[in-house]
This record gives C-alpha cells, structure tokens and sequence, in this order.
C-alpha cells in the first residue's frame, strides 16, 4: 500500500457542519482497490463523535422545522434531492469505483438507482396514512403512524451509495432524523450524499454521516439511548453482536444481513438466457452481493450442456481497470477480501470439487498490484461443502447437479441464509410450487435479479429481519399510535 500527495480529506458531517478531525485525532486511510494506493481519508470517529450527532439529530427532531415540516414538503425536498445526486451522478460514481472498485458502469447504474430509490420515496412522505377503527360506538377510535425518532443506519462497502439511499429515503420521508455511520473502507459517497442534502435544503441536524470503525463508531451508534432504532446491512455475525447490544435499550432493529442463493436450473428452463443471468448473478460486481446466486443448481439432464454455456458466458465477462469503460468488473474491494475470495479456491480443491475455469488472479502485469481475482466455477459441488454453504462474497460459484424438484428443494433449503433464490422453468405449476416451498425473502423466476425500489426486500434465518424498500420498509421507520376518544353524550 503507497501514501501519496494527493489524497483527499473529508470531514464527519456533523449538524449541517463539516468536522475535520476526531477527538482521537486519527484518520482511516481508503484505499483504491484498483492499485493499492490510499486515495482518501475521514476523521476515525469515535462515541463523541457519534454522540454530537445523535444530540444533533434529536435537537432536530423535536426542535427544528424538519418537525414542522408538511409531509407534501418534506416529499418535495427528497425530490429536489434526487434530482441533484442525478446531476452529480459522475462524481458520486468516480468516488464509488475508487472507494469500493466497482466500475464505473456498476457505480453509475447504483447511483442513478439511488436517485430512483429517493424519489419513490419523496412521493410517499404524504401518503402514510393511519385507520380509523369501529371498536366500540362510542369510542371514536384511530391510528397515526409517526416517525421513530432518530434512526442510527450502519453501512456495508459493497454498494455504499445504493444501501444508503435504501435507508436515508425512507427514514426521512417518515419524519425522522438519522445518522449514517458508513463502512469504514467505503466512506466517502456517503459523505457527498450529506453535501448535497444541505444543497436540497434538508436542515442541519436531520442528516448526518459519521465515518468509523464498527467496534468503536458504529457500536456507539447503537448503545444510544437516544436512538430509536438501527437499520444494519453486513454481516450476519456483526448483526447477532448488534442485537445484543441493542437489547439493552431495546431499541428497534432491522438486519439485512448475507446470502447464499441457490440458483436453479430446470431442465425445461430457456437455457442461453439462465446462463447469462446465473454468470452475470454469480461474478459481475466482482461476486461482491448479497444476491449473488452462487449455488447454481443443475437438473442432471442437462448438467453439462448448461456447464459449457455456462463457461461461454463467463468468457465475455472482462476483468479489468474499472475506470476503462470495456471493463465488466473489478477487482475485490480490499486485500482482505481477495484473500478471502483465494482462500476459497483452496478450500473448493481440498473437498475436490472440479474447477471448471479461472481460481486465479488475471496474469495482466497491469493489474498485478490490484485486488483481482477471475470468474472461477467448480462444478459437481456437494452441497455440504464449505463451498456450497458459507458466504464467499467473490466470484466463485459452485454447480451442483440435482434429479428432480423435490431433491432441489429440499438442497436449496438447506443452508443457514434466506435472502433471495432464482428459478428459471417455463412450467407455471413448478414456479408456483417452488415460490412457496423455497426459503428466502425473495423468489425470482425467469430473471436474476429483480430488485426495485417497489419491492420489499429482506431475508429469513440468518439473512436477517425486517423488510427494505416499498410500502413494506415503512413499518421499520414509523411506530403506531392508538388513539381513543369517548364521544359519549354526557348529557344523554
Ligand atoms: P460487516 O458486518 O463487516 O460491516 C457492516 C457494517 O457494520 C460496517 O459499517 C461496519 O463498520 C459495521 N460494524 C462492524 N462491527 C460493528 C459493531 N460491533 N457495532 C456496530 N457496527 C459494526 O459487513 P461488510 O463486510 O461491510 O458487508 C458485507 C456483508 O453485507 C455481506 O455479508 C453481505 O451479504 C451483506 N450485505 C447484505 C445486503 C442485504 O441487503 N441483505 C446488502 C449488501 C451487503
């Protein structure tokens, strides 16, 4: 890893203030996983830090106009910002490849997702509507949804500027306050996404961002009293240290947590089509997503036509530079994960699985001091290998040959995660069967993925709870209040 000159300096963005240094007086280096070279810092912010922020966020709650604010107002202001991250969409995306490696194609498509992701939810600030309910004549009898309070989000690096605009627009299109605590390798698009909400005319105090560690930052963030609730995306283990710390003020939790998708493949499925969307699920964004369909379930009958389709579709995808626009993915975003991500490889031969293809870093000198790896597949998996059960998060998939429906059901089912799992069939019966007896938050048939801002999404078992993004995630963010009015003439 090299230092160099130019790297950029940004500060915690704390009551619509910038704060350039930590009490710690420390800073977290990001490193461009392209080259190993650190482009950028952020104050290393600590409990005090977190503590401003928080006091910020609930001054703002209770004492700024944010709380005055008409919902049709707030909406308004969540439209004109996305309308301004779609303007700045290229600096938002440079700043995405260099933190997080993804390429610029990837960062844009996120970014402009994420302007989407705001304005579905800029227009449903004034539609949060509450019931009246028939309990008793004369009990005048309704519910109001309102805000939580403040709401503590803690960031992934793997889509940074898309898992912040899952949490941000709906925490503030329900009237709360919030601090983004983001990953600590991924810090600075959230960071741009906090300047352009002042720009938006959000007040000082609704939104701030506090780049740290999770130990120190992001546990403070949840020790908080004064935070209502924490919306996580990461890791399974961090959510399960989470929630225990969060007990203790019992405060709400919402946990998107890893996947292990199975992707299945029918023999009657359009077989070119499934192979595409299984190699482009399986390794673009260098295998770095929780939907990645990294169990790619074969019917025996046409295992090893699909296998040669398969490698095929592989072959087009090209490894390279994310800035050159040829480039379908990345590199691994941080020496760790590439280690990781090898480590598997190793793993995979030792319970002999066959490598169909890569399991290697590309032999392009230029890309020597980056954190490649190549699309790598190993067929004839056991589905109790530590290949087909753990969470890779790169881009090696595992085929596993199956005989008929109920075998892969009952395979597929059998992992510790829930979050998404793809079928590809042209049988109505057997898409409809199978959407029931699979285990995942979302079943997509005859597409992979099939994310939208519309859409709730989340997982079962160790995927976590709680459901983001449409009408869904507005449970997460507003609590219901009962109230009851005896209109009983006294006079009667
Ligand atoms: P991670 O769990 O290591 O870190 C996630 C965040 O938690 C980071 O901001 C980190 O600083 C913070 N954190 C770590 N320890 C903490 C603690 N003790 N207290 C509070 N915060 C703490 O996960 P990651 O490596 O950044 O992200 C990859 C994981 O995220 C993968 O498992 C992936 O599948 C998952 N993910 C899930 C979704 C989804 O929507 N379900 C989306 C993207 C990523």
């Amino acid at each position: 890893m090299h230092s160099s000159d130019d790297v950029l300096t940004r500060g915690a963005f704390i009551d619509g203030e910038w704060i350039a240094r930590s009490e710690n007086g420390g800073f977290i280096e990001s490193v461009n996983p392209a080259n190993g070279r650190v482009w950028a810092k952020v104050p290393d912010s600590g409990a005090a830090e977190i503590d401003a922020a928080v006091q910020a966020a609930d001054r703002a709650l209770h004492h700024s106009n944010w709380s005055r604010l008409a919902a049709s107002e707030r909406g308004a202001m969540l439209y004109r910002y996305s309308q301004l991250i779609t303007e700045r969409r290229d600096e938002i995306a440079a700043a995405e490849v260099s933190d997080a490696g993804l390429t610029l194609a990837d960062a844009r498509t996120d970014v402009g997702a994420a302007a989407a992701w705001f304005r579905y939810f800029a227009g449903l600030a004034d539609k949060i509507e509450g019931t009246t309910v028939p309990a008793k004549p004369d009990w005048h009898a309704y519910t109001m949804r309102e805000p939580v309070g403040v709401v503590g989000a803690i960031l992934p690096w793997n889509a940074p500027t898309l898992m912040y605009s899952w949490k941000v627009a709906p925490a503030l299109a329900a009237g709360n306050t919030i601090v983004v605590k983001p990953a600590e390798l991924t810090p600075i698009s959230a960071l741009l996404l906090a300047e352009i909400a002042l720009e938006a005319g959000i007040p000082p105090g609704v939104l701030n961002v506090v780049p740290g560690y999770g130990n120190t930052a992001g546990e403070a963030l949840v020790a908080h009293p004064k935070v209502a609730k924490i919306a996580f995306t990461g890791e399974h283990r961090t959510a399960q240290h989470i929630a225990k710390v969060a007990a203790d003020t019992l405060k709400r939790l919402s946990c998107e947590c890893g996947g292990k998708a199975p992707h299945i493949i029918m023999a009657d499925a359009n077989l070119p089509k499934a192979a595409n969307a299984a190699a482009s699920s399986a390794f673009r964004r260098a295998g770095q997503s929780c939907a990645l369909g990294s169990r790619i379930f074969v019917q025996e009958t046409v295992h090893a036509e699909f296998v040669d389709l398969l490698a095929q579709a592989a072959e087009k995808i090209r490894v390279g530079d994310p800035l050159d626009p040829d480039t379908d993915v990345g590199p691994q975003a941080s020496q760790a994960q590439l280690s990781k991500t090898l480590s598997y490889v190793d793993i995979a031969h030792e319970e002999k699985s066959d490598l169909v293809f890569g399991g290697r870093k590309p032999d392009e000198p230029a890309l020597a001091d980056g954190f490649y790896v190549l699309p790598t597949l190993f067929d004839n998996v056991g589905n109790d290998t530590r290949l087909a059960q753990e969470e890779v998060f790169g881009p090696v998939a595992a085929v596993i040959p199956f005989a008929g429906e109920k075998d892969v059901i009952e395979a597929a089912n059998n992992v510790i995660y829930g979050l998404t799992a793809g079928l590809w069939t042209r049988d109505l019966g057997t898409a409809h069967r199978m959407g029931r007896a699979l285990k995942a938050g979302s079943i997509w048939t005859n597409v992979y993925p099939a994310v939208h801002w519309s859409l709730p999404y989340g997982g079962v078992k160790l995927s976590g709870y709680g459901r983001e993004n449409g009408l869904a995630v507005m449970n997460e963010y507003t609590s219901t209040k009962t109230v009851v009015v005896n209109i009983e003439d006294d006079d009667e």
